[in-house]
């Protein structure tokens, strides 16, 4: 049983692709979805939420810490004195 790189999940010999960098590098993709995610969209198994990488890093307590630190910003963010805002106002366009 082969596991794919990406998701961590075990797949049928026979089935699934490999992919093999010029460096000699080998990726086990369970389907195309996988392939896609690491190599074109350059996601990171660890901050994919579909991937059991996402899961053991949850477990771990890692996952989270990006939210945290979203919330920690905002709290901070809402401590200081707000400026007043200035206002963006649109203009119509004169119909000719
Ligand atoms: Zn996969």
């Amino acid at each position: 049983m082969a596991e794919c790189s990406f998701c961590g999940e075990k797949f049928k010999p026979g089935t699934g692709l490999l992919f093999v960098k010029r460096d000699g590098t080998a990726f086990f993709f369970c389907g195309r979805k996988c392939e896609k995610n690491l190599l074109s969209l350059k996601r990171k198994p660890g901050s994919t939420k579909w991937t059991q990488a996402y899961q053991h890093a949850k477990k771990a307590g890692k996952a989270g810490k990006k939210v945290e630190r979203k919330q920690k910003e905002a709290k901070e963010k809402k401590e200081k004195p707000k400026k007043a805002k200035k206002r963006r106002v649109r203009r119509k366009k004169k119909k000719k």
